[in-house]
């Protein structure tokens, strides 16, 4: 098995693709996907399990989400969706598979050994400091805030630059949350999301369909403005996105990453 964090991992997922026929990747997520595709052209037999019932249902729509998934099936993945992984089983060096890479979960341990209060990573308020004890800061993928862990290096430096202010007493700016964005890394499906795209009360939707052709766009309006964008494609999907906040013209720190 395989836990997906580093350049050893990468190197011994490639590795594990010179010995090994089939790979089972758990996680049907960003880098999932990405971890399956790139075993996949290295001729392995991969099949995704994911716990949704759609893939990367943390920046996709279901209609988007349906359609990546048919892309990369035709492109030879396999899915096992709405599967909960129960035990890893059969790891034995037989030459024909059993090679599990898993997505990320932040590793909350140390923080409970402690008793610091964690739901989803350890919940911080808007300094970034931590609920239970405010002489202890928590940022990037291991804290939750507002409910959200986030998986990206841009919100991590927003987080970083309001720790570092509060910790150098400049002043007390307050991190109210990211918006971020995504492109997935999978050679011929165009695929980008940003922002809020599920809409919602209030919200107006633009959405351009083409099944056949393989392509979804989505924009999600909120008082005349843009509050996110999405597109999905796969030589198909084109998902649009969602407007970010009304006041936020200019495009906001997290808009931007290196997805
Ligand atoms: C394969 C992969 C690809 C990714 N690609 C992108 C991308 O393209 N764009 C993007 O925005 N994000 C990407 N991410 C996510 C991004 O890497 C993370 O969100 C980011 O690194 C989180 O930063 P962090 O500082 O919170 O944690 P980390 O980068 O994990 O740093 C935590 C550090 O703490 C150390 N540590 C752990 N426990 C202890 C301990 N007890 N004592 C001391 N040190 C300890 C670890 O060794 C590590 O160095 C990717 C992640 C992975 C795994």
């Amino acid at each position: 098995m395989i836990a997906y964090r580093d350049i050893a991992d990468t190197n011994a997922m490639i590795d594990a693709a010179t010995k090994y026929k089939k790979a089972i990747v758990i996680g049907g997520g960003l880098l999932g996907l990405e971890a399956a595709n790139g075993l996949m052209l290295r001729g392995m037999d991969v099949s995704v399990v994911h716990v949704m019932p759609t893939l990367m249902e943390r920046q996709l729509d279901s209609v988007a989400g349906k359609l990546l998934q048919k892309s990369l099936e035709e492109r030879g993945l396999t899915f096992l969706m709405g599967a909960q992984t129960q035990e890893l089983v059969g790891d034995k060096d037989d030459g024909k598979g059993g090679r599990v890479a898993v997505g990320i979960r932040p590793n909350t341990q140390l923080a409970e050994s402690m008793r610091l209060h964690c739901n989803k990573g350890i919940v911080v308020n808007d300094t970034m400091q931590t609920v239970t004890d405010a002489r202890i800061y928590s940022v990037g993928e291991c804290a939750a805030h507002r409910g959200i862990a986030y998986g990206l290096v841009a919100p991590l430096f927003e987080q970083a630059k309001v720790a570092a202010n509060h910790l150098a007493q400049f002043g007390i700016g307050r991190y109210t949350g990211s918006l971020t964005s995504t492109k997935l890394k999978v050679t011929g499906i165009d695929l980008f999301s940003a922002g809020e795209f599920m809409g919602g009360e209030g919200t107006e939707e633009i959405v351009m369909s083409d099944p056949f052709g393989g392509v979804y766009k989505k924009l999600v309006l909120k008082d005349d403005k843009r509050r996110s964008a999405k597109k999905a494609c796969s030589r198909s999907t084109r998902c649009a996105s969602t407007p970010r906040p009304a006041a936020a013209a200019a495009p906001a720190p997290g808009w931007s990453s290196r997805f």
